[in-house]
């Protein structure tokens, strides 16, 4: 089966619809977000609507998406992050409201793959996986060979071995299920590497192929939106420099 795996779409919607459009023309049978569907960007409404039209399709919570709904959450939020995240709880809709409130915090395929938004050691603690030591202990709280993430918005393959590979628009990797592996898709709606374009991944469950992707989108278009409503201006600057 091919699956379409995004995160971090965080409320813009020019590039969710640009990623939808793409990974359309290739064609999915199932789309899977990692989370962090809302917080930063001007359309948080907009981009939980646009998952009733996707046919087949399952979500997870991540930390802006905890916060939207409960003030706790927000505790360790940097001041634009936090501004932004009181600003989407206040414009929320009920029913984008019960979308955030029913999204678990694991995916589990039954298959080769297990989906978590941070790290699957401590899903609800928001942990970035960012040394040898977390990764580590991520690695041994893995059922499933490969654990999909989004969170630093920074897209790589992480070996069990240890190391690190970047990945970059068209790579098409096949994934050994022998050995584990952790494969963060990066951002839809706020890439931090340095590359404004949308990321998102296919993943072929059947060959265990993984397809990498970057969609161009009208960034300012989404900055400007931001501007308008009030959001923190650096958080527009951000998405036109993929920071
Ligand atoms: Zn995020």
């Amino acid at each position: 089966m091919k699956i379409l795996i995004f995160s971090d779409v965080h409320g813009n919607l020019e590039a969710f619809e640009s990623v939808l459009e793409d990974a359309d023309r290739s064609g999915y049978e199932f789309a899977l977000s990692l989370g962090d569907h809302v917080g930063y960007g001007a359309n948080p409404n907009e981009c939980i609507q646009a998952f009733a039209g996707l046919s087949k399709y399952a979500a997870i919570r991540g930390n802006h998406d905890a916060a939207a709904l409960d003030p706790d959450e927000r505790l360790h939020f940097n001041a634009d992050a936090y501004a932004a995240i009181v600003h989407t709880a206040r414009n929320l809709s009920e029913e984008s409201r019960e979308f955030l409130e029913n999204l678990p915090l694991i995916y589990d395929s039954n298959r080769a793959f297990m989906g978590v938004h941070s790290s699957p050691n401590e899903p609800a603690s928001w942990g970035y996986i960012l040394d040898a030591l977390e990764a580590t202990n991520a690695f041994r709280c893995m059922y499933r060979p490969i654990a999909f993430t989004g969170h630093s918005h920074i897209p790589c393959i992480i070996a069990e071995e240890g190391d690190v590979r970047p990945l970059h628009h068209g790579d098409e990797i096949k994934i050994d299920v022998e050995h584990k592996c952790i494969i963060n898709v990066g951002s839809v709606g706020q890439p931090r590497d340095r590359d404004p374009k949308a990321a998102y991944v296919f993943f072929d469950d059947t060959e265990k192929i993984l397809t990498f992707r970057r969609v161009e989108y009208d960034w300012n278009r989404a900055a400007l939106k931001i501007l308008n409503s009030g959001l923190p201006p650096s958080l527009a600057k951000r998405i036109i420099l993929g920071l």
